[in-house]
Order: structure tokens, then C-alpha cells, then sequence
């Protein structure tokens, strides 16, 4: 397993295209705007070598027998899914941004789980390619960015019938070697700080889409690929210093990037899905289901920290105490503690797919994640109002760094006695970055929009189960229980009442 440190030094080695700002990026590492992301990815591999944290962090290979980072492995039973969920949160907690290295983990598991089943039904052997392949990553402990996403085009339009082919990542030949792919996948977590890509469909595919049902795994680097940074809220406020950007060490969300594939040879060993378009839907609600129980994990950690943040803002200006400050604050744990009680629920509602790796409970991830489109919202709504105005109108560091003005502004700043100014204007940034930025439209969006989940919570909700059950408490239809119970069947038990209460009834009357 590869250190934090290692990590860092393992992306020197790599060369991947990357563009931001409409410059060419010379070195990832070194670029000022990458490293926070670089150093919150850093962090899942520098937790598995801490001793508190690596019975959480670390696993062991199915495949081989040897210690590896959690993020690598596929989890072989429920106690597994459950420590991938701890993982998040504690990674939440220490970064209190994306970490990013949960979709590549996600999409791994889920081409495994796929990959079996395609190979069950048509005889193919991905099952053994994506084997080989897992052991490489976990060899090396590489980071493989999940790429799902297409650009999509005209939504009312099936890939096959857009006008523009390449707005879904599609084979565009096939050869004895390989395949040569065309199309690009966007806003795709930790692309550019990732080792590999792997990809999968974006959605259900027809067998007019056949092409575009493909899942297979690159180095960053193989010639073709194109990767474009994306913007985020206040990005170049880190080349202003170091309290502006609010989390200078881990960044704002998973820095996200667009990846343009460009005529990309793919070899066979590294194709995974290639035509199977009937196992499309499997592969990517399996994707969903993973990712989308994973946010009562990491985004529970985010809210552990900016309410810490907001107890202390409270705190250092004398309403620590105050009874609407308390309620506040309860009201935020309260929240995050339903999303992580969700998440956790679907882990341990996990199930063993035939591959022999576990899935969570589809459905309970599905409600962990729309309830995590409503309630980052809400607990980030009450850390601004706790915090006050302050966290959109304070002066930028550049005016507290001028000698000219920089004491006078702090001297606005203090709060209680005692604690520096500075404190509490970089804790002001920290939850300004957290409750403001792009955090939000990111809970809303990342690992599918509230609409997807719906669409999958109405699959799997259960109505007409729930339409029997209130017909038999309505009696519409045999109770076999309440019959048991009674000692009779329903119709005498009734008739038997009637008689009665009619009896009651002459009696009082
Ligand atoms: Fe992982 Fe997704 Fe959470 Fe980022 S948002 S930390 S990739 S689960």
C-alpha cells in the first residue's frame, strides 16, 4: 500500500493532457489548483498506515491474500460495505471536502458484479480480464477515476439517434487487438490526480446503442485522452494565500474534470463490456446503488466538521449557549445522524451477488441519497445563519496582509477575549467554503440527480405489496393471522360482533 506521500510522488510518473484556464498543465503535482484535491485523495491512502484506522482503511485481497487499501477492494461480505461506509465518514471528517477515491472503488466493484453475470450468459471471459486487472490495481494501489457520465446530447434522443455520435463514449471500430473508442465523460471525480479510468454506460442501452454498451480501463496518459479541469466557486482564491480559499489543504468538492477520448486504442484485456447492451441498466444501477450509499458516509463527515465549526463561531461570539444557537445545532446533528443511521441500514441490508461480491440494499441507497440532496442543504442553511453575514462580506486576506489596513480590520474581528481574530476569520472562511460553494449543487447532483433516485425508489418501493397489505387490514382480502388469532374465519367473527353490539345497544337504550 503507498503512502500518502507515495501517492503523490506515483502521479509524477504519469503525463496525462490536461488543460485549465485554457493553459496546458506542465506538471499536476505541482500545479497550485490540483493540490488540494491531490492532497484529499492523498488521505485515504495515508489513513491505511495509521494503526487507529487501518482495521476500517486497509483489507484483504480476495484474490491474492494481501493487505490492501480498502479503496481497492471488492467487498466480500456485509461487514465489508459497512466498513467502506466508516471509511467515508471518517475521511469526511478529515478532509471536509471530496476525498474522490470512491467512484473508481464503485465502478470496480460494480464491472466485477457485471462482468460475472455477462460472462453467465454469453460466455465471454470478462470476468477473468476485470480479475487481472483488479490484481494490478491492487498491486500498485491505484486510484482508477469512475468515469460514467456522457455528454448526452439531446436527452430525448437514444445515443444511437443523436446528431452528433460522440456525445456518448462509443467503439468507433473493432480490431483483432483491441478496440478504438470516440465520445468523452464529464464532470468525473478526481479525474486528473486519478492513475486509471475506468468507464461504464450512462445509461440503458437498446440494441441500436450496442456500440455505446462499453466498459473498459486506460492509464490518464494513453494517447487520445484529453482531460479539461472544471471551474469551481471560488478556485483562484488559492492563489491568493492560504486563508481565502477556506480549505486550503483539501480544496472544495472532487475537482472534476471533462475527458475527452480521441480515437483511444483500447487492447481486449482491457475491455470489460463491449456490445452487451442488455446488461447495461445492471451496470449502472449496480454503479448507482454502491455510490449512492456511500453519502451518508462522506457527507455525514463533511457535516460533522462545519458543525464543529459552527458551535465554535457561535461560541467565540458569546451565544454558545443561547437557546436558538442549541437548537440550531441539534437540528444539524439530528440530520446528519438520519443520513448516517440510512447508510448505515443499507450496508447491513446487503446481499451476496452471484460474482460472490456484496451489494447494498438498492433501495435504502436510493432514499440515503435523495435524503442527502434535502438535508446537506438544510444543515449548511443553518451553519450560514448561525455564522451571520459575515461569511459573504469579510475583506479578503490580501487586505489583512497589507500593513496599511490589515490591523484595523482585524481589530473588527474580535470576538470573545482571547481568542485571536484570525481564528475566527479562518474559521468564517472554512464555513463559508463548506455551506456556500460549490458543496451544495454538488450533494444535489454527484452520483445521480434527486430524479434518478426517485425514478429508482419508485422501481423498488414495493406499491403493490403495500396495496396488499392495506387491503387485508381493510378486509378486502384473507387475514390468515387475525383468523388464527380469533379462532375463526373472518365472516362468523364479524356476524358474531354485529349480534353482540346490536345486544348491547337494546341493553342501554
Ligand atoms: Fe466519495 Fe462521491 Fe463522497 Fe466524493 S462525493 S467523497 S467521491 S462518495
Amino acid at each position: 500500500m503507498m503512502t500518502g506521500k507515495d501517492y503523490i510522488e506515483s502521479l509524477r510518473a504519469l503525463n496525462p493532457e490536461i488543460y485549465f484556464l485554457g493553459h496546458k498543465i506542465k506538471s499536476i503535482v505541482d500545479e497550485p489548483m490540483f493540490q488540494p484535491h491531490i492532497h484529499a485523495a492523498a488521505m485515504t491512502y495515508e489513513l491505511a498506515h495509521d494503526p487507529e484506522h487501518e482495521e476500517i482503511m486497509a483489507a484483504t485481497s480476495h484474490l491474492t491474500g494481501e493487505k490492501i487499501n480498502r479503496f481497492t477492494h471488492v467487498h466480500q461480505s456485509i461487514d465489508d460495505l459497512v466498513k467502506k461506509v466508516r471509511a467515508m465518514r471518517l475521511l469526511g471528517q478529515k478532509t471536509a471536502t471530496c476525498f474522490q477515491r470512491c467512484v473508481g472503488l464503485d465502478g470496480l466493484c460494480a464491472v466485477y458484479v457485471t462482468a460475472y453475470d455477462i460472462d453467465q450468459k454469453y460466455g465471454t471471459n470478462y470476468h477473468e480480464r476485470f480479475n487481472n486487472y483488479l490484481r494490478e490495481v491492487q498491486k500498485h494501489d491505484w486510484m482508477p477515476a469512475g468515469a460514467m457520465t456522457d455528454a448526452r446530447g439531446d436527452r430525448s434522443l437514444r445515443p444511437s439517434k443523436q446528431v452528433h455520435p460522440d456525445v456518448y463514449l462509443r467503439i468507433k471500430e473493432r480490431l483483432e487487438d483491441g478496440i478504438i473508442v470516440r465520445g468523452a465523460k464529464t464532470h468525473i471525480t478526481g479525474a486528473i490526480n486519478s492513475h486509471e479510468i475506468i468507464t461504464m454506460p450512462t445509461r440503458t442501452m437498446t440494441e441500436d446503442d450496442r456500440d455505446y454498451a462499453l466498459s473498459f480501463a486506460i492509464p490518464v496518459d494513453t494517447r487520445g485522452v484529453t482531460f479539461v479541469f472544471s471551474r469551481q466557486t471560488n478556485d483562484t482564491r488559492r492563489l491568493d494565500g492560504t486563508i481565502d480559499a477556506g480549505n486550503p489543504k483539501y480544496g472544495i468538492v472532487g475537482g472534476e474534470a471533462l475527458i475527452i477520448f480521441n480515437d483511444v486504442f483500447v487492447p481486449w484485456e482491457r475491455v470489460f463490456m463491449a456490445g452487451e447492451y442488455d446488461f447495461t441498466t445492471q451496470l449502472v444501477e449496480t454503479f448507482a446503488g454502491y455510490h449512492r450509499s456511500n453519502y451518508g458516509g462522506c457527507k455525514v463527515g463533511l457535516a460533522d466538521v462545519v458543525i464543529g465549526g459552527s458551535a465554535w463561531v457561535a461560541e467565540t461570539h458569546g451565544i454558545g449557549r443561547a437557546s436558538h444557537i442549541v437548537d440550531k445545532l441539534t437540528e444539524m446533528i439530528a440530520m446528519a445522524e438520519t443520513c448516517w443511521s440510512c447508510t448505515l441500514a443499507c450496508s447491513y441490508e446487503g446481499y451476496r451477488t452471484p460474482s460472490g461480491a456484496y451489494h447494498i440494499n438498492p433501495l435504502l441507497a436510493n432514499v440515503v441519497k435523495l435524503n442527502i440532496t434535502r438535508m446537506v442543504y438544510e444543515w449548511m442553511r443553518l451553519a450560514q445563519d448561525i455564522a451571520g453575514g459575515k461569511i459573504i462580506t469579510l475583506p479578503s486576506e490580501l487586505d489583512l496582509a497589507n500593513p496599511e489596513e490589515g490591523k484595523m480590520i482585524e481589530e473588527c474581528f474580535y470576538g470573545k477575549e482571547g481568542i485571536p481574530p484570525m481564528d475566527i476569520i479562518k474559521m468564517l472562511r472554512l464555513v463559508e467554503n463548506m455551506s456556500v460553494g460549490a458543496g451544495l449543487p454538488e450533494a444535489m447532483h454527484g452520483a445521480g440527480s434527486p430524479a434518478a433516485q426517485k425514478i429508482m425508489i419508485a422501481r423498488r418501493g414495493g406499491f403493490e405489496r403495500k396495496v396488499d397489505l392495506a387491503k387485508q387490514i381493510a378486509g378486502l382480502t384473507k387475514d390468515t393471522h387475525f383468523e388464527r388469532i380469533i379462532g375463526k374465519d373472518e365472516e362468523t367473527h364479524w356476524k358474531e360482533v354485529r349480534t353482540k353490539t346490536k345486544e348491547k345497544r337494546v341493553q342501554i337504550s
